[in-house]
């Protein structure tokens, strides 16, 4: 599996419990979610009573189950997690809601995959605190209404945009999660180097930022491979030399690229000089399905600048070939 991609591996799950940020002062980054969650917390404290639904959007790694576990632990409230894809009938989503002790937060990850009964489900449950349960089959069938204790529930989704409205409107709160800064992503690898006891100067810190795209998961993956070879090939403090030796070994490059991106830019570059080419063909020049390149490769490279989708086919920018350091042909003059 790639190293830079943002979807959690088995290791990630492992690791992430020790490095996940405990408190709402301890999350960097991400001010105006931050900010904005401080107030519906501290209001809801106030108030005594369980706070409006909240609703995080943004792609994976960003720090959404991170901050559901806030949430709960700002609330002094337990937490359930679960999500869409889980949920395959509404019954399912009967029995996690009905068993909800009162105030409890409620995860919810990939909200959008849920069925759509067990969605029609979450309104009723969202709204009045109460679901109807079905028992029995065809004309014989009753609904038993069933009254649940008041609790908060977090979604997550990597696109607000696919949720239906009904289920949207019924978030009283959408925190819009954007990709960090590097300095940002600095205090993260700085941060997760000390719960791992590593050594790490703050130019070892910057080049493993560099590298994560954005993403504080990326980050800790590439700062755990930096140790790896820091420990074993050095004396295992972590130096921007250190760190940039580390990850050129596993081929990642200083922008974040890894193999598959570099080879989709190559190609584009010196078969095609630069564009436009279909993606089918750039796909058989990498040896790579349509779909791979289209969904693993571009999405990245796109955000980066350093390719555009046009209707004619894939081109380069200007930074992609300063990116491979390679010089565009001369665009000899009609
Ligand atoms: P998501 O649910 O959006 O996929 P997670 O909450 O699981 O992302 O976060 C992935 C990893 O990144 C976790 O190990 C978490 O500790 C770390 N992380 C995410 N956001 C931050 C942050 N703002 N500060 C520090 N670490 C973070």
């Amino acid at each position: 599996d790639r190293l830079v991609t943002a979807a959690a591996d088995g290791e990630d799950q492992a690791v992430e419990a020790a490095l996940r940020p405990k408190l709402l002062d301890e999350f960097i980054g991400q001010e105006r979610v931050r900010e904005q969650l401080s107030l519906v917390l501290q209001a809801a404290r106030k108030r005594g009573s369980a706070p409006d639904h909240v609703l995080l959007s943004g792609p994976p790694g960003l720090g959404k189950t991170t901050l559901s576990m806030i949430i709960a632990a700002e609330l002094g409230a337990p937490i359930r997690i679960t999500s869409g894809p889980a949920i395959q009938h509404a019954g399912d989503l009967a029995a996690i809601l009905s068993s909800l002790t009162e105030g409890e937060v409620l995860f919810l990850d990939e909200i959008h995959r849920m069925s759509r009964p067990a969605e029609e489900m979450l309104y009723m449950a969202m709204e009045d605190f109460r679901v109807d349960v079905i028992v029995g089959k065809g004309p014989g069938a009753t609904a038993i209404p069933l009254e649940l204790p008041p609790f908060t529930l977090v979604g997550a989704t990597t696109r607000a945009g696919l949720l239906p409205p009904p289920l949207r409107d019924r978030f009283g709160f959408t925190g819009h999660m954007e990709f960090y800064a590097p300095v940002e992503l600095q205090r993260v690898v700085h941060r997760s180097a000390t719960l791992l006891d590593v050594e790490i100067d703050p130019a070892g810190a910057a080049e493993i930022a560099g590298r994560s795209r954005g993403t504080p998961r990326i980050a800790n993956r590439l700062l755990r491979r930096v140790r790896d070879y820091a420990q074993v090939r050095h004396d295992g403090v972590v130096t921007a030399e250190i760190a940039g030796q580390a990850l050129d070994v596993y081929e990642v490059d200083a922008r974040g690229l890894d193999r598959l991106d570099r080879a989709v830019l190559d190609a584009l570059l010196r078969l095609f000089g630069g564009g436009p080419v279909g993606l089918s063909t750039l796909a058989v020049a990498v040896g790579e399905e349509a779909e791979t390149v289209e969904e693993v490769a571009e999405p990245f490279l796109v955000r980066e600048g350093l390719l555009a989708r046009t209707p004619r086919g894939r081109i380069a920018t200007a930074a992609a070939w300063q990116h491979l350091g390679l010089t565009p042909p001369v665009q000899t003059p009609p």
